[in-house]
């Protein structure tokens, strides 16, 4: 006779949560009291700090990632007939951004350990029409940046670095986002630090970080040349109150960081028990991991990723395959013909990578409640 385990009263742990305090409370009150809901002071000093914190020349406030990826697609200039060369395991906003300017995406496949873009397929991809490279840093780690930034240098493209998931993070001990042409962070409410909705794009170019400026407020000149339209622009601005509630999360951004890493050593060290799930790769080239999500790898064969989800959501644990690649996303399938079978790495990441309930305000005990029901998941399917 089978024995079935114990199961304790169930709990709900949700996927993610912000983490507000006072601080971003009375930060945003304030703004409340000003004439300046956007457009003021509050956009400046968040951008300075940003500036500060991440070591560029510029950075520029943005209503979204999403907004930033497609101005820096914009200000490289891609065009139809231009091929983007760009990671399919990924947030779907990274590719979209190349098709809001008619260009073409080149999708290459990943290291199955990190999910990261792996350098030899993106030399592999490289054709005459080949004009620039996103390079996303999959869950906080920093992709291989050296060869794929040589790789850039040889072949003359631009390099984008989408840092949507990775403020904070180094490479050799350098902040990502100060690798290429321009960098873009995102902060919706599921990131390391939020505005709500909004992103920071940052550059050290000054010709990029003026195109920018212009972009994002309907294609005027400067802020105050307010009937100068000098080219096609879009109204991707961050308000004062978001502005206010970035620089407060900016300024407690070490204590996230480390909050979340915390939490994800806790995962580490029950994870480590279970057979057929695997814990996060961290590779030696990252010094420091900024922790975005917490994604298990269920061994193929061993443990079905998708059996394990329902599982888990019946036992009150959020849980999400993460990514779905976009290649395989219906439009898609049907525009660019991306069928099964072209990315093999990127596919098998698609089918067993799990993302874990996560954020800085998890708690020890409720790491101990998910990954109870990891445990018992495979004492009942052993
Ligand atoms: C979050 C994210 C973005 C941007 O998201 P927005 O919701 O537009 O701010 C872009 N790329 C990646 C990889 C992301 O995770």
């Amino acid at each position: 006779m089978t024995q079935t385990p114990v199961q304790d009263a169930i709990r709900h742990i949700p996927m993610s949560s912000p983490d507000i305090t006072q601080l971003e409370k009375d930060a945003v009150m304030q703004v409340m009291d000003t004439a300046y809901l956007s457009i003021g002071p509050k956009i400046k000093e968040f951008e300075a700090s940003m500036a500060a914190y991440v070591g560029t020349r510029h950075a520029l406030g943005v209503n979204s990632g999403t907004a930033g990826l497609h101005l820096a697609m914009i200000t490289a200039g891609i065009g139809p007939g231009d091929e983007v060369i760009s990671p399919s395991f990924s947030f779907i906003a990274s590719t979209n951004c190349i098709l809001y300017e008619r260009g073409t995406p080149v999708f290459v496949d990943i290291d199955p350990l990190t999910g990261n873009m792996d350098p030899r397929a993106v030399e592999a991809a490289i054709t005459p029409r080949t004009k620039a490279m996103i390079i996303v840093h999959a869950f906080g780690q920093p992709a291989d940046l050296d060869p794929l930034l040589e790789i850039a240098r040889k072949h003359n493209l631009y390099v984008i670095e989408d840092s949507c998931e990775s403020i904070g993070s180094t490479y050799k001990g350098r902040m990502t986002g100060t690798f290429g042409d321009a960098a873009m962070f995102a902060f919706y409410p599921n990131k390391q630090m939020t505005t709500g909705e909004g992103g920071m794009i940052v550059t050290d170019r000054d010709d990029w970080a003026e195109l920018f400026n212009s972009l994002r407020n309907q294609g005027r000149d400067v802020f105050n040349a307010w009937l100068q339209h000098t080219r096609l622009g879009y109204n991707y601005r961050l308000d004062e109150l978001s502005a206010a509630l970035g620089l407060a999360q900016l300024s407690r951004i070490e204590e996230l960081i480390t909050r979340r890493a915390r939490v994800a050593e806790w995962y580490n060290e029950r994870i480590d028990e279970l057979p057929g799930i695997h814990k996060p790769h961290i590779v030696d080239t990252t010094t420091r991991m900024s922790w975005f999500v917490y994604v298990i790898r269920c061994e193929e064969g061993e443990t079905s990723r998708d059996d394990l989800l329902s599982y888990l959501e019946k036992r009150g644990v959020a849980s999400r395959p993460y990514f779905t690649p976009i290649h395989l996303q219906p439009f898609y399938r049907e525009r660019f013909g991306c069928k099964e079978g072209d990315l093999p790495e990127t596919e098998k990441a698609g089918r067993n990578f799990l993302a874990l309930p996560f954020s800085s305000v998890m708690t020890e005990d409720m790491v101990d409640y998910v990954c109870e029901q990891l445990r018992t998941y495979k004492k009942l399917r052993a």
